[in-house]
């Protein structure tokens, strides 16, 4: 029987069926064979896609974080909500532990992430740091499922639609750079894959020590 070398194979993550992985030339996407899933996708000039992306997610972070959310008035007071206001107000009233959580899951990870991501892509543009990379993309790896801020801003959301009769509620410009965050993130994580880097990694530094 023909030995197939391990990292030649890729396993369904539907039907766990192992395939063995070609280079497209035509076609963008590969399905399995048994169940139609995607495998994995073709990417054209995905250094340069990618480190576009990043640091247009980078810059809306920054942006979403720096002016308020939204603003709300009650009797007359406006009062703006910023990204570190929320975890700032939790430590200010004692939540330590709640306030501590809260900044990692909506602040610190997908920061760290973005910023992570941003600098494996300008390594891998300029082809150099290979055990660098490696490292960070192991990190970028455990880092991916504590990246929360969806939930964030869909609970700001639910939060709003209570205060609706109650107070005037107006967004503001880092909503809509929270809504951008949030659309290149899902792309980031979602349309180009982890296997999609490593493939990237492999075939930038093959002759490379
Ligand atoms: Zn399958």
């Amino acid at each position: 029987m023909e030995k197939i070398p391990l990292e030649k194979l890729i396993i369904c993550s539907e039907c766990h069926t192992p395939h063995r992985k070609i280079r497209l030339k035509d076609a963008k996407t590969a399905y399995c064979d048994v169940c139609e899933h995607v495998l994995y996708h073709r990417h054209d000039n995905l250094k340069e896609k990618a480190l576009a992306l990043a640091l247009a997610t980078l810059i809306t972070f920054l942006t979403a974080s720096s002016f308020p959310i939204v603003k709300i008035e009650i009797n007359g007071i406006w009062q703006g909500l910023t990204l570190p206001f929320v975890f700032v107000t939790l430590f200010k009233e004692s939540f330590f532990v709640v306030g501590l959580i809260v900044s990692f899951l909506i602040f610190v990870i997908p920061l760290l992430y973005v910023v992570i991501y941003t600098f494996i892509m300008i390594l891998m543009r300029w082809e150099t740091g290979k055990e660098t990379i490696r490292k960070l993309l192991v990190t970028l790896a455990m880092l991916r499922p504590w990246n929360m801020i969806e939930i964030f801003l869909i609970s700001i959301l639910v939060a709003l639609v209570k205060l609706i009769g109650y107070a005037q509620i107006s967004f503001g410009v880092s909503f809509w750079a929270l809504v951008a965050f949030i659309l290149f993130d899902i792309y980031l994580t979602k349309a180009i894959r982890l296997s999609d880097l490593w493939d990237l990694w492999d075939e930038t530094f093959a002759n490379r020590y």
